[in-house]
């Protein structure tokens, strides 16, 4: 009996090891979406290398069962393991999990009889959790329907001899299936729960870095990747230019049509900017009430200029219909570039925000370049 019990926590520790390890991962990867991550055969990858990942875990449990430890109990973690690549993992990892099992099996100890009756019961759980790949249901009806499609199979299992001596009889059957059902539903709790907390960690932090108004970044996540990438621009020495757009007589807007027709204004102020195609790795957010930031990198002050004075004339053309006066809106822009007279990120945003104020002196709708030393 304590052999039993022994075999179980440790297997299911760390079963739980290993679903949480791979959460962690995910979670990463989501969190900093990296280029890779978005394109379509990366995906793909993703996915093998999540397959190939679980069938590793799964050579292991056969490994650890086939020596010492209770065979019946690493027998129910390895099908388990099918079982939640299938449900949460989808069609590609499940199948590279299922060959990477059946290779270590087979190289395992390809001689012995045991082992074609091995291929005979992972098949069997194979098609089964591919067959509930294409059913369009809820995770846990899958999971549930998974338990009772894999019973025969299990029983196949128990009652055919595996390990020497292993036939299990009677009260032992029944104790074995509840032993799996138990552990098969704990598994998928907590297979859920990672999940979920995952992705609410994840919308939490888009949230928290997301202007609700306009579903542009906020100040705080503005805040945060200046830092990041001005020192990496300072480091590898590279060019890096920063503007500040302020919509001009915001306020009067918002006095003639009310802040519900200022809110709109802003809405599609922030969606050309979003469609507009700038340099690669340009980052833009809302950083105040009608006051915006974009920073670019490898740009040079004159071609930074360039860009801000296109973008002030495509606003300019824009149509608002929710501007009173005019159906117009137009925008002011300070710019200035990171250069040794700005040694900080405050002090290159200083700058064009002095910038800023020399085009709203010189007559609004216009860009502003900052020279040189901070005033
Ligand atoms: P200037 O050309 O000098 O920039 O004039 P302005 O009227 O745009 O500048 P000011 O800074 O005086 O006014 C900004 C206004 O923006 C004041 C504030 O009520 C309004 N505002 C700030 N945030 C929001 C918002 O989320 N929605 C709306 N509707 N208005 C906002
Ligand atoms: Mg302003
Ligand atoms: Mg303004």
């Amino acid at each position: 009996m304590f052999e039993l019990i022994n075999s179980y926590i440790d297997s299911l520790a760390l079963f739980l090891a290993i679903l949480f390890i791979q959460g962690m991962s995910f979670r990463k990867i989501r969190q900093y979406r990296p280029n890779w991550f978005q394109n379509g055969n990366r995906r793909l990858f993703l996915s093998i290398l999540l397959g190939v990942y679980y069938g590793l875990a799964g050579i292991y449990f056969i490994y650890e069962g086939a020596y010492e430890n209770n065979p019946v109990i690493y027998t129910n973690m390895r099908i388990l393991i099918l079982m939640v690549t299938s449900v949460f993992g989808g069609r590609v990892p499940l199948i590279f999990a299922y060959l990477v099992m059946l290779f270590g099996r087979i190289s395992f100890d390809i001689t012995s009889p045991i082992t074609s009756r091995y291929i005979i019961l992972m098949t069997l759980i194979f098609a089964a959790c591919l067959l509930i790949t294409f059913w369009k249901k809820q995770r846990f009806s899958r999971f549930v329907a998974l338990i009772i499609l894999n019973f025969p199979a299990l029983l196949y299992y128990f009652v055919n001899n595996f390990d020497q001596g292993r036939i299990l009889r009677g009260f032992e059957i029944l104790e074995y299936f509840l032993l799996f059902f138990v552990t098969a539903l704990l598994v998928f709790y907590a297979c859920n729960y990672i999940d979920k907390s995952n992705l609410v960690i994840q919308n939490l932090t888009e949230t928290a870095m997301t202007d609700s108004l306009t579903n542009l970044p906020n100040m705080r996540f503005f805040t945060q990747q200046f830092a990041w990438i001005f020192a990496k621009a300072q480091k590898r020495k590279k060019a890096l230019s920063l503007f500040i757009i302020d919509i001009d007589h915001f306020k009067e807007i918002n006095d003639f049509h009310g802040h519900q027709a200022g809110n709109t204004v802003l809405a599609q102020f922030s969606s050309i900017l979003k469609n507009r195609t700038f340099p690669p790795r340009t980052m833009f957010a809302r950083i105040g009430g009608e006051e915006f930031a974009v920073l670019l990198q490898n740009v040079d002050t004159a071609q930074a200029a360039l860009i801000a004075d296109f973008f002030r004339e495509e606003i300019e053309r824009a149509k608002f219909p929710y501007n009173p006066v005019s159906g117009k809106v137009t925008v002011s822009i300070g710019v200035a570039s990171a250069s040794s007279n700005f040694a900080t990120t405050e002090s290159l945003f200083e700058a064009a925000d002095q910038a800023l104020y020399q085009a709203k002196q010189n007559g609004r709708n216009q860009i502003a370049v900052h020279q040189g030393e901070l005033e």
